[in-house]
């Protein structure tokens, strides 16, 4: 599993290489319709290519398949965390109603 950090922007982060630890990649998931980008060879090289040919016939929708596994990361991540805030949200709001 890539470990994951936010970028500090709106839907970035950077996501560590598993063949090198000590490397980032920078991950944009407000990218290709949401689809995202990555700065690794793998998108850079491969998938991004695939993607911008095909960008008319895409639909502009979501394409899980052109996700490399550091934007698969990401993605994982944002469901978790959002996940993690709504269960925090639940358990307030369950803790508000049995105090009144
Ligand atoms: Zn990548």
């Amino acid at each position: 599993m890539n470990s994951v950090r936010p970028h500090g922007d709106f839907l970035r982060f950077y996501v560590t290489s598993s063949e090198n630890k000590d490397a980032e990649y920078l991950v944009d998931l407000d990218c290709y319709w949401g689809t995202g980008w990555c700065n690794c060879p793998h998108f850079k090289n491969r998938l991004e290519p695939k993607l911008a040919a095909m960008a008319l016939r895409l639909n502009h929708r979501i394409h899980h398949e052109f996700r490399c596994k550091h934007i698969r990361s990401a993605v994982l991540h944002l469901g978790q965390a959002l996940a993690d805030e709504l269960l925090r949200g639940k358990m307030k709001n369950k803790e508000n109603h049995e105090q009144s």
